[in-house]
């Protein structure tokens, strides 16, 4: 066992996974002086062809202003370079079973948008920007194996095993530890041994499995995407659905997410292409028979589990658990990741308020639970706005007059925001309370409700006796 101390200039944080969380939070800790050291189980993406040996989860996904503000925070250039690779995504376009119709409902009142972006691409940006800091180093195909010292006041220690040399055990130490290390979280199963974390991990019974649009290779079209690449599509069939997200030259990645038994009902790729053109007949002819064919065989299917975890902070406060590390959520509300970087931000802000980095991983805790819980709560809930009430009468009637309410009461006493408004499109509301004003939004509209109803009845009763008197008179 080597060992190494990394604390050669002022205080050391070493960060394990340089997924984005963990990228963005090495930069964040880079630009307030510290010296850091970002571990990462995975080889350098940027020299590795085969997707497969990647860190991509999806191909895209969509960053929100949550995200946005994060990276604004961290490093505005940066995120202005980013921001010239998204696609803006201003509303849902629902395909209908037949193929036929497409349907657009905005999700903001002043067109605010969602941006599809590539993940590989945000990650290198993030991993080259890295590379341009001189207190930073990144170190690849190092596996955390094992935490030291989280809870006495020793400095803690990180044992990895370093897949280049030989497999060889390496052992770090650091000012302060940060686990970024996604949702099966070497960093979380280290704490919970060592300190009194809990966590739960909880698999929803839902696979998904990634399919892809390619661009429009007609010279003469209009376009290069087949769809309008400015909405979230999606194909809602209750029990399970597929959405597609645009990428800048013109394709668009697409998801199958279905229950288990769905996807393991079909038996073969003959009975894979069935359902589908029974089911997306439209999408079936953009991804064409051959390439779901080849999909439905060979990508691999993915599983979705909600992850817990408190108190995200070790005893002695030098260890601290971000981003779905402490969160994982399914992808419904688009959230995982801006609700990560947002971590990023909150815990810095805390750094600076605190100006002690202890008290400031100690405060998270207790800062951030709330919000943790909510969004994964409402991430959850989603797939069923997503894949169902999109398409309900009572959910459009209900999404309209809030929308209505939202555009005649934003004084500056008396706001209506519609939830997705709040989670979304702004950042300055947390969680939790975006959750609590829309359940006394709610209550006052079965309010409006009940009164609309209680007048229309007194009317139809006032009426009736009109009639009964008029009749009698006779
Ligand atoms: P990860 O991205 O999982 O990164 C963790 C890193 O740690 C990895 O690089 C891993 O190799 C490394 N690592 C793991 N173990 C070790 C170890 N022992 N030692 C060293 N390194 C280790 N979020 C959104 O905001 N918007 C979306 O539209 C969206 N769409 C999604 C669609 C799908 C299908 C899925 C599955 C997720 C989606 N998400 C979305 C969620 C988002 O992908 C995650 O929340 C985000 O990637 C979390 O980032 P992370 O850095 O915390 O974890």
């Amino acid at each position: 066992v080597n060992s190494h101390d990394s604390s050669s200039q002022g205080e050391t944080v070493g960060i394990v996974g340089a997924g984005l969380v963990g990228c963005l939070a090495a930069l964040a800790f880079a630009k307030k002086g510290y010296s850091v050291t970002l571990f990462e189980l995975r080889s350098d993406p940027r020299t590795v062809k085969d997707r497969s040996q990647k860190n991509l989860r999806s191909i895209n996904l969509a960053i929100s202003n949550r995200g946005i503000r994060a990276m604004k925070y961290v490093d505005e250039e940066i995120t202005d370079r980013v921001l010239e690779y998204i696609v803006p995504m201003k509303g849902r376009m629902i395909h209908d079973l037949t193929g036929t119709k497409q349907e657009s409902q905005l999700y903001g009142l002043y067109g605010e948008c969602i941006n599809s972006i590539d993940r590989g691409f945000l990650n290198e940006c993030l991993l080259n920007e890295l590379d341009m800091q001189e207190n930073v180093r990144v170190l690849f195909d190092h596996k955390l194996i094992r935490l030291n010292d989280i809870t006495t006041e020793v400095k803690p220690s990180m044992v990895f095993l370093d897949s280049k040399q030989h497999n060889e055990f390496k052992t770090f130490k650091f000012d302060y530890i940060v686990g970024a290390d996604g949702a099966h979280s070497q960093f979380r199963y280290q704490m919970s041994r060592f300190s009194r974390l809990n966590y739960s991990q909880n698999y929803v019974d839902m696979q998904y499995l990634e399919l892809y649009i390619p661009p429009n290779e007609d010279p003469e079209a209009v376009s290069r995407f087949h769809i309008n690449p400015n909405h979230l599509h999606i194909w809602p069939r209750h029990n399970y659905m597929l959405i597609a997200l645009a990428n800048k030259d013109g394709s668009f990645t697409s998801t199958f997410f279905s229950p288990w038994s769905v996807i393991e009902s079909l038996k073969t790729s003959e009975e894979f292409l069935t359902f589908f053109q029974e089911n997306f007949p439209d999408a079936y002819d953009l991804i064409g028979e051959e390439a779901l064919a080849t999909a439905y065989e060979k990508n691999p299917r993915g599983s979705l589990m909600q992850v817990s975890a408190y108190p995200y902070h070790s005893p002695n406060g030098r260890a601290i658990l971000i981003g779905d590390a402490a969160h994982s959520m399914v992808p419904f509300y688009g959230q995982g990741m801006n609700c990560g970087f947002e971590d990023v931000r909150v815990l810095m802000e805390l750094i600076e308020e605190t100006e002690d980095i202890q008290a400031a991983f100690i405060k998270y805790s207790d800062v951030r639970k709330k919000d943790l819980d909510a969004i994964c709560k409402l991430a959850l809930e989603n797939f069923y706005e997503m894949s169902t009430k999109v398409t309900s009468i009572g959910y459009l009637i209900k999404k309209n007059l809030d929308y209505t309410l939202a555009k005649y009461c934003n004084g500056k006493y008396f706001q209506w925001l519609p939830l997705y408004t709040m989670i979304s499109f702004r950042d300055d509301i947390p969680y939790h309370e975006a959750v609590e004003i829309e359940a006394r939004q709610q209550k006052t509209l079965t309010g409006i409700n009940y009164a609309v109803a209680g007048a229309a009845i007194v009317g139809v009763v006032t009426k009736l006796l009109q009639l009964y008197s008029k009749l009698n008179k006779k």
